[in-house]
């Protein structure tokens, strides 16, 4: 039986693949003799999965799997939580952002009974002042607007435990956005604090259409209010052009003060347009989301792995 499970989602990181490896195993082994590293090597195009692969024949605790290409970071956690075994799970970053000795105190106040620790970040090191005012300002709009409690100022380093995991692998969405799934799980949920640091070496796999992509999904996945602003603008606008339509009829037949208004032609045409063109982004976002929902396709594909799956199968089914 295994204690604890260790995920790691790589993707380019030849240069922390070894570091991060030492600082997990010594982590590790304080904690339990039962422990597993798992290694999802995101379509690296470095040497990063020849390391994995290495450190694997060296040592029978490091399990990995290897997707067929880059299918970004949440999928890459979700592949590795599948197929996990531990009691219970750490996501953290290749990078060491996020120091493994703090796996500590995760584990630590888990064992006091919460199912879900999720470490919360007290300072940012090395991250662009871009970076850290977009996060802060989506996280707080997305608390607002959705009804499920996404704690603020926190990635996914966290531990989580097996009820959880399962919990998990029952959310099949397309759209990953681990933070809302887990917040929804619901469960005991606690924090620590912990300064994050800078990324040890290599760069950010995260490039801005990655960062924007995750933000929607977040949003779509975890609330209807963007449809609702696109109906109550809708409304607004109606309302509005109504009053103009009337005042405009008042103006031709009552006062007869009517002279050929292209000006307010010309708003009116131009605000209804862009309303109506928000409105069907919005929907359409959605829609984009329900149709690769309904596809049905499998989350990830795996290339390559040292885990015997007919164990993991032969797990979850009982
Ligand atoms: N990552 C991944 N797939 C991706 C992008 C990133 O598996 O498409 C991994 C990356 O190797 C790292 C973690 O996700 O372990 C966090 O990514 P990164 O450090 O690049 O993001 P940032 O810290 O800049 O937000
Ligand atoms: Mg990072």
């Amino acid at each position: 039986m295994i204690e604890l499970s260790v995920v790691i989602p790589v993707f380019n990181e030849e240069k922390n693949i070894s570091t991060i490896y030492n600082r997990c195993i010594s982590v590790a082994n304080a904690i339990s003799d039962y422990f597993e590293i798992i290694f999802v090597n995101d379509g690296s195009k470095d040497d990063s999965f020849q390391l994995i692969h290495q450190l694997a024949k060296q040592d029978s605790r490091v399990k990995y799997i290897s997707l067929s290409r880059n299918f970004g970071h949440q999928i890459a956690v979700s592949a590795g939580l599948d197929i996990c075994a531990g009691n219970y799970a750490v996501i953290i970053d290749a990078d060491l952002q996020d120091p493994p000795e703090i796996i500590n105190d995760l584990y630590t106040k888990a064992k006091e009974g919460f199912d879900v620790v999720y470490a919360k970040r007290n300072t940012r090191k090395g991250e662009t002042l871009f970076k850290t005012i977009t996060a802060k300002f989506f996280y707080r709009i997305l608390t607002k607007i959705t009804s499920i409690n996404i704690p603020l100022d926190t990635g996914d380093f966290r531990i989580i435990s097996r009820k959880v995991i399962e919990v998990l692998k029952q959310m099949p969405e397309q759209q990953k956005f681990l933070r809302g799934q887990i917040a929804w799980v619901g469960f005991n949920q606690a924090s620590v604090s912990y300064n994050r640091d800078e990324r040890a070496d290599g760069k950010s796999g995260y490039t801005i259409r990655k960062m924007v992509r995750l933000a929607f999904d977040g949003i779509t996945s975890f609330s209807n209010l963007p449809l609702r602003i696109a109906t109550i603008a809708g409304f607004l606008v109606s309302g509005i052009t109504f009053c103009v339509a009337m005042y405009a009829l008042y103006a031709r037949f009552i006062s007869r003060d009517y002279v050929p208004g292209w000006t307010s032609i010309i708003i009116s045409v131009l605000f209804i347009g862009g309303v109506q063109l928000i409105t069907i982004g919005i929907i359409g976002e959605y829609i984009s989301r329900i149709s690769s929902n309904v596809r049905n396709r499998p989350l990830y594909v795996i290339s390559d792995t040292n885990i015997d799956y007919s164990k993991v199968n032969e797990k979850s089914s009982q």
